[in-house]
């Protein structure tokens, strides 16, 4: 498939400072991707630049083979055929449901406004509630009207800020795979933003894992949860205790669980000092296991437990049990370790946070030729 957006070193300022740092990615037609980050990282300034909100200090912005911004060129956001779905619903109150979705589409004939409507209408699972005004609707529904309003031009990519952030937790579960089913059947290209991940895993095809202006890793929710490039992406995608490790050869590490061997190479020369990512699901709870940690914290999650185990020479590990494994802090766990995959990270100081500059330098490089 061909690429359908292209960011090649997007950087994008506010006066003089710098906000996003040479972005580069690239959509396909009919895939969903998402910003992914903290606040304040530039997930929102990057959407603004792609809708042409904002000028580019360096680098291209292309649709479908046509630039729509460089330094010296910006495509005004009217011609870009962008549409855009935002945190405040703003359905116009007045207007009635058919008007609201009707809005960016008042140029078609009267017959082609009123199947758009229906055929929008059957989409989003509304069907007859053309008459109706926005009041007498739910949340969730009147987000899925704002989503059919900004659909109904077709336009060529969606652009999604942070559209589920006003809306409750049980909600958001049921809504966000129906929107990207929604999006799915008009094969709609679109770009979310938010710094929930579970809404990223739940809604996106490609994630970008953003810090700081800088795109850290762009990959599947599984890549960036499974193979985490960066100390970063590993700390902001899922839970996870670093332990530190040895590289003993190409498949295999020295730590605290022994001899842990891998099933792909590790890129690091043997001896190097390394942190060796560990994902709850890594650490099963055995009852015969001759390996035992002492339990530290724990945390209730409704269908299990997460522990916080210390093994002998101070190392944390996380570990989920079943419910009915309620243990006190300070008892003994018995563990064992089900890795077959080893995310190894290179060393970093827990103080400052500052990795080995030449072997991050290296991780980094990878990251951004994913
Ligand atoms: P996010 O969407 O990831 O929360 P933003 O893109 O909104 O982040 O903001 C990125 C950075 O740019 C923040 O430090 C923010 O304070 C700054 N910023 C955002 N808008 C402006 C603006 N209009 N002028 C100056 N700085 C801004």
């Amino acid at each position: 498939m061909t690429a359908h957006l292209n960011l090649t070193d997007v950087t994008l300022a506010y006066g003089d400072t710098d906000i996003v740092h040479s972005v580069s990615l690239e959509l396909k037609k009919g895939e969903v991707g998402c910003l992914l980050g903290p606040s304040g990282c530039g997930k929102s300034t990057l959407l603004r630049a792609i809708a042409g909100f904002e000028p580019v200090k360096a680098g291209e912005i292309k649709m479908l083979g046509h630039t729509l911004s460089t330094a010296s060129q910006n495509i005004p956001t009217e011609k870009r055929n962008i549409g855009m779905v935002f945190q405040d619903i703003a359905l116009f109150p007045h207007l009635s449901i058919a008007e609201n979705i009707k809005f960016g589409i008042r140029s078609w004939s009267k017959a082609d406004q009123k199947q758009r409507v229906t055929e929008l209408l059957d989409l989003i699972g509304l069907p007859g509630t053309e008459e109706r005004y926005p009041h007498s609707l739910s949340g969730g529904q009147q987000q899925r009207i704002a989503l059919a309003r900004a659909m109904a031009p077709k336009p060529d990519l969606l652009l999604l800020d942070e559209p589920f952030s006003g809306l409750d937790a049980n909600l958001r579960e049921t809504l966000v795979p129906e929107i990207r089913e929604i999006l799915k059947q008009e094969q709609m290209s679109a770009i979310l933003v938010t710094h929930d991940q579970m809404e990223a895993f739940a809604m996106a095809d490609k994630i970008a894992v953003m810090q700081q202006g800088v795109i850290q890793q762009w990959g599947t929710a599984f890549n960036i949860y499974h193979e985490p490039k960066t100390r970063f992406v590993a700390d902001f995608v899922g839970l996870g205790e670093f332990l530190k490790a040895t590289v003993k050869d190409e498949y295999s590490v020295e730590s605290a669980l022994g001899c842990l061997v891998g099933d792909e190479p590790l890129n690091y020369p043997p001896g190097t000092p390394v942190e060796l990512l560990i994902r709850p699901d890594d650490i099963q709870h055995s009852e015969s296991s001759p390996l035992t940690g002492r339990i530290v914290r724990k945390w209730f999650r409704g269908s299990h437990y997460l522990y916080h185990v210390q093994l002998e020479h101070g190392e944390i590990l996380p570990c989920i049990t079943a419910c009915h494994h309620d243990h006190d802090e300070g008892e003994d766990l018995g563990i064992s370790i089900e890795l077959d995959h080893l995310v190894v990270l290179p060393l970093c100081d827990p103080e400052t946070g500052v990795c080995d500059l030449q072997q991050a330098e290296v991780v980094q490089a990878q990251a951004i030729n994913l």
